[in-house]
């Protein structure tokens, strides 16, 4: 029998799963270090960025079945540390979470693409399906098919600020600095005058994050970036 100490050194190893990318077809292991895993519906969200050994493509990949299998062993030992605290666990690779209900239903990152291409088929010009379509395609790791959606999000919606600040994330993944910034640009115009479709942090924080990325990419460009930024910054970092 394993003690809490020891469930938590487990908690802290990669999980090494294959993974076949969609672009090239080519099937590679890979060592995953942030997942979240939905007990109730068995599904698991990865956060890790997987970049293509083969040709470089960037999250649009299928997850092999034998990721659920590696994760079944998480599935039983979550319900025996239910009383860690969030910052005890900051160091796991996997960690226990939950999703929003739609339509008042939790589902798998694939049935939620089902959901809304339902959805966007019937209201193909309506920008919160588009992106509710977008979203579920970026976390269903199909990202070369989310990209065009968020673009066509914009032909009916130029201020919605979810589309650009999905555009720029992956365009910031792929090492596509520039297209990136200019994105990044553009949401910053939007931040308070534009249309939040699936954003459901709190302001503050997705301000934050927003900032850092925003910041990240401009020096990495030695571009400016607006005063107001820094401040806001220099500020949550006392
Ligand atoms: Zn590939």
């Amino acid at each position: 029998m394993l003690g809490k100490k020891d469930y938590r050194g487990f908690l802290r190893e990669p999980v090494i799963t294959p993974i076949t990318c969609l672009h090239c077809g080519r099937q590679y292991h890979y060592e995953l270090y942030d997942i979240i895993l939905i007990p109730e519906t068995r599904d698991s969200i990865i956060i890790d960025v997987v970049v293509c050994k083969h040709c470089g493509t960037v999250d649009h990949y299928e997850l092999d079945s034998e990721i659920s299998i590696s994760l079944l062993p998480h599935l039983w030992v979550f319900p025996r540390i239910k009383d860690l605290k969030a910052e005890e666990m900051h160091d796991f690779t996997v960690v226990p979470g939950d999703v929003r209900p739609i339509d008042g239903k939790k589902m798998t990152a694939r049935e939620t693409v089902e959901y809304y291409e339902g959805k966007f088929s019937q209201h193909p010009t309506n920008p919160e399906y588009i992106i509710g379509l977008a979203n579920s395609l970026r976390q269903a790791k199909r990202s070369e098919d989310a990209e065009p959606l968020y673009k066509l999000a914009l032909q009916y919606d130029k201020k919605a600020l979810d589309a650009y600040i999905n555009l720029g994330q992956m365009a910031q993944a792929r090492n596509h600095l520039k297209e990136a910034y200019n994105y990044f640009a553009e949401a910053y115009q939007f931040l308070d005058k534009g249309n939040y479709y699936r954003i459901y942090q709190e302001k503050d924080i997705f301000k934050t994050a927003f900032f850092e990325s925003f910041v990240d990419v401009a020096i990495a460009l030695d571009e400016p970036v607006p005063l107001e930024v820094m401040e806001w910054l220099e500020e949550m970092e006392d």
